[in-house]
């Protein structure tokens, strides 16, 4: 499917509104496509790099302006498996340049389905010569409209439970049955993914967080125009590999728009499902075999499930008719883990030995990492990220956050209720706790997927904690 079809499928929401007085709270919201212009392309995900070869669902950049006459937010969703900061950076830089809209309001995120085009690298994958420009294009242009076509708005929070669709992914096992890691060390004391119904397992090493939560925002006649989801999900799959796809966010978002959407000709309607901390998350019930399905229809199953649990949060919405709306970031400077002399000493070997052949085990794979890990500065910067929507607190932080990384920040943020974005303003891999990098296992190796060092969930909840206050102070 070409964009010029996919366009016409009208996945392309536009609020339309009268102008009124100055002041009076606006949203604008905008979906430009962002699906390749080239195939095949190389598709981040896998550990080895996976050709896209059709486009299955058109994949969008979606955005979400709100406006109070003061301040302007902008939140832009990717449907990308992650997105480097340089990239971000740029579509944010050129979005100032062009509508003078501050940079240092915008929160662009990924997804992260694991079925679209790799935007910068990972793993085996990288980017096409021509997809990062067309990303940032994209971002630009769904920012740039949505400011352009505001329309007065009511605002307002929700919540509700979707326990059913999240699985924690790591487990302890039995003592003896944790296969050696990459690196050929058998320290492990948690698996990811673990064979499903083993009688090796013991218990999940982590928890989940079921809370769907909703932004909303309505016309002053009270049609929902756009609701921006969080849920803590990875991601669901169940895609065939060559197949080009938004996963269960786009999925999520063609439903809310048929349930919501549909018939609404001038009061049109966008819905966005961010990522919320799902780093150690996923949809497999360990415990229990199911049997297989169809490709798309575990996608179909999530975000049915999913859009029924926002419909009903958008129930227990209290609209407000105007709302602060406050932006903080801060760049903070984290040590990289680099591998030490004999470290790369061993991978060199590895490869050496691998003689130029595709690399397909864990230990040639990770070797590969960390040759190029070797080259990685000592320190890295990130932006981490609050904004503030009336009494509603929203954290950005760049990395896949644990999720009991994101449940201590709702518990200690002063804003209720709190919520994070994950994989936004940048890319810097998992994010574990210090204790769940004591127990290893696959989110813990050391690769461009997982390097930062070993305290940095601390610091990182530090300063998002710092920030939120510092929004929500008045
Ligand atoms: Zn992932």
């Amino acid at each position: 499917m070409n964009r010029g079809m996919s366009w016409l499928l009208g996945i392309f929401f536009v609020l339309t509104g009268t102008a009124l007085a100055e002041g009076t709270f606006r949203v604008g919201t905008w979906a430009e496509d962002i699906s390749p212009s080239k195939l095949p392309i190389s598709l981040a995900g896998s550990m080895t790099d996976q050709r896209g070869m059709t486009i299955h669902d058109p994949l969008f950049a979606r955005a979400l302006v709100l406006d109070n006459g003061q301040t302007k937010l902008a939140f832009v969703l990717c449907d990308s498996c992650m997105i480097p900061r340089p990239l971000m950076d740029e579509a944010k830089k050129r979005i100032e340049e062009s509508i003078g809209f501050p940079a240092a309001n915008i929160i662009v995120s990924a997804t992260h389905s694991h079925s679209c085009p790799t935007a910068g690298e990972a793993f085996q994958s990288s980017a096409s010569p021509e997809y990062p420009e067309e990303l940032i294009t994209g971002i630009v242009r769904a920012v740039v409209k949505a400011a352009s076509i505001t329309a007065p708005a009511e605002i307002g929070f929700g919540s509700a439970n979707c326990p059913g669709e999240v699985f924690n992914r790591r487990w302890r096992m039995k003592p003896g049955t944790i296969p050696a890691d990459p690196f050929d060390n058998k320290n492990d004391q948690v698996q990811m993914n673990p064979p499903v119904g083993s009688a090796n397992l013991i218990e999940p090493a982590g928890g989940t967080d079921p809370e769907v939560s909703v932004l909303v925002a309505r016309s002053p006649e009270g049609a929902v125009r756009a609701v921006l989801a969080n849920y803590s999900l990875h991601y669901v799959g169940g895609i065939p590999a060559n197949a080009i796809s938004a996963d269960y966010f786009g999925e999520y978002a063609r439903i809310m728009t048929s349930r919501l959407g549909a018939g609404k000709k001038s009061n049109a309607f966008l819905a966005m499902l961010t990522n919320g901390t799902s780093g150690d998350i996923n949809k497999i019930n360990f415990r229990q075999a199911r049997p297989p399905m169809e490709p798309f229809a575990q996608v179909k199953h999530v975000a049915n499930e999913v859009a029924n649990v926002s419909e009903m949060a958008l129930k227990s919405v209290s609209f407000q008719k105007d709302a602060m709306l406050k932006s903080a970031r801060k760049e903070i400077e984290l040590g990289v883990r680099k591998p030490s002399s004999e470290d790369l000493a061993r991978a060199k070997k590895i490869l050496s030995e691998s003689e130029g052949k595709p690399l397909t085990t864990l230990a040639q794979i990770y070797a590969r990492e960390t040759v190029l890990l070797a080259d990685y500065p000592d320190t890295v910067k990130l932006w981490i990220q609050a904004v503030r929507v009336g009494s509603a607190g929203i954290v950005a932080i760049p990395c896949e956050v644990f999720t009991e990384i994101g449940l201590e920040i709702k518990a200690k943020s002063p804003l209720q209720p709190t919520f994070t974005i994950e994989l936004a303003n940048g890319y810097n891999g998992y994010l574990p706790t210090p204790r769940q990098h004591e127990w290893g296992g696959y989110e813990t190796w050391r690769a461009r997927s997982s390097y930062l060092e070993k305290d940095a969930s601390a610091k990182i909840v530090d300063a998002a904690l710092e920030l939120l206050k510092e929004v929500a102070r008045d």
